[in-house]
């Protein structure tokens, strides 16, 4: 097995986040204007043979881990055959993906029969009416049932992903936490990131305030994570059957060990997930760029990946480049 590409921090880069749609049907607070967003092109996203062909070629450099998402990628058109084909790389060790839930109760058991073994779910509250001022739509119970169908299709674990905010969801971070005592449900929290929200500084709270609010539940016991690479720091409360996460990209950067690449849905290479620099891989492709000239402008990219983003500075966050629909999160 071909050794994965390293950046000149000596990371491993072995990980690809491939954003599949910019469209979704959810409006989050945190992550689109509630109008939402103009679309891209029909033709300028990636068609899926490009997408696979993408795949095969950072698979055959050493990238074994791929992670799908958008947007939303479950609104994307023949989703499951998209994902079919991807797990079908033979290089191919990991393949997930990242869903607000909605659809999930139609699609997940077409998921895991495509070869997708691992979801993560976007779930920041468990009251209805809560949900519907997030996310600007009333589709708690969708998620819920997608969430139940997801465990019925044999998923485990199901990592459950909530973006904390102050006054607005973390009077529920006892409550989500409390899942992991019912269901092997991985819950994980994740600190508020700016993008572009005139009250954001009000509104985030750091992973060491919602390591206390959690420390109100039971007694949290650090757990060695399986993934070594993974920005979450894990626990678990006695007794309970999943583990809690805790993502904190502000206050604790994860740079250090970011092992990660995204690709973008109109086919742009991102190195860092706050770069304002990408590579234009739809273009290569559409020019007939060979397999060995693609595999060119990956590793020239990762050799130019940053150290660390500089997100906890106020003047780099006012001009940060894209929103997370447009990059995947
Ligand atoms: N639509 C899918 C979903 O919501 O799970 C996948 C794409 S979404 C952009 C990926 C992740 O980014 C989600 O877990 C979402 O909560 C997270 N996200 C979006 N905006 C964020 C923000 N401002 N701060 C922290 N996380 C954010
Ligand atoms: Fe859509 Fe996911 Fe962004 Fe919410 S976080 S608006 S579900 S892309």
């Amino acid at each position: 097995m071909t050794s994965p590409p390293t950046d000149p921090y000596q990371r491993r880069i072995d990980y690809l986040r491939l954003s599949i749609t910019d469209r979704c049907n959810l409006r989050c607070t945190y992550c689109m204007p509630e109008g939402g967003v103009p679309k891209l092109a029909h033709g300028d996203i990636l068609r899926y043979e490009e997408i696979l062909r993408l795949a095969r070629i950072v698979t055959a450099m050493g990238i074994s881990k791929i992670r799908i998402t958008g947007g939303e990628p479950l609104v994307r058109r023949d989703v499951l055959f998209l994902c079919g084909s991807i797990a079908g790389i033979p290089q191919l060790r990991s393949l997930s993906i990242t869903t607000n839930g909605v659809l999930l109760g139609r699609l997940a058991g077409g998921l895991f029969q495509a070869g997708i073994k691992r979801i993560n779910v976007s779930l920041d509250t468990l009251k209805p009416g809560k949900f519907a001022s997030i996310t600007r739509q009333d589709c708690f119970e969708e998620v819920w049932k997608g969430i139940m169908a997801a465990h019925e299709a044999g998923f485990a674990p199901i990592k459950l992903n909530a973006v904390v905010m102050r006054g607005v969801n973390d009077d529920e971070i006892a409550d989500l936490a409390r899942l992991t005592f019912e269901y092997p449900f991985h819950m994980r929290f994740i600190e508020f990131m700016p993008f572009k929200e005139a009250d954001y500084d009000d509104r985030f709270l750091s992973s060491e305030d919602i390591l206390d609010r959690l420390r109100n539940v039971g007694e949290l016991v650090p757990v060695e994570s399986t993934d070594s690479n993974g920005p979450a720091r894990h626990y678990r409360f006695a007794g309970a059957m999943g583990k809690i996460g805790i993502i904190s990209p502000i206050s604790n950067h994860f740079c250090p060990t970011c092992n990660r690449l995204r690709v973008t849905a109109d086919g742009r290479l991102r190195t860092c997930l706050f770069a304002r620099e990408e590579t234009d891989l739809k273009r290569a492709l559409r020019l007939g760029a060979s397999d060995e000239e693609m595999m060119l402008l990956i590793r020239t990219a990762i050799a130019d990946k940053p150290e660390r983003h500089e997100l906890d500075s106020r003047a780099f966050r006012k001009c940060i480049s894209r929103p997370m629909f447009a990059i995947g999160g």
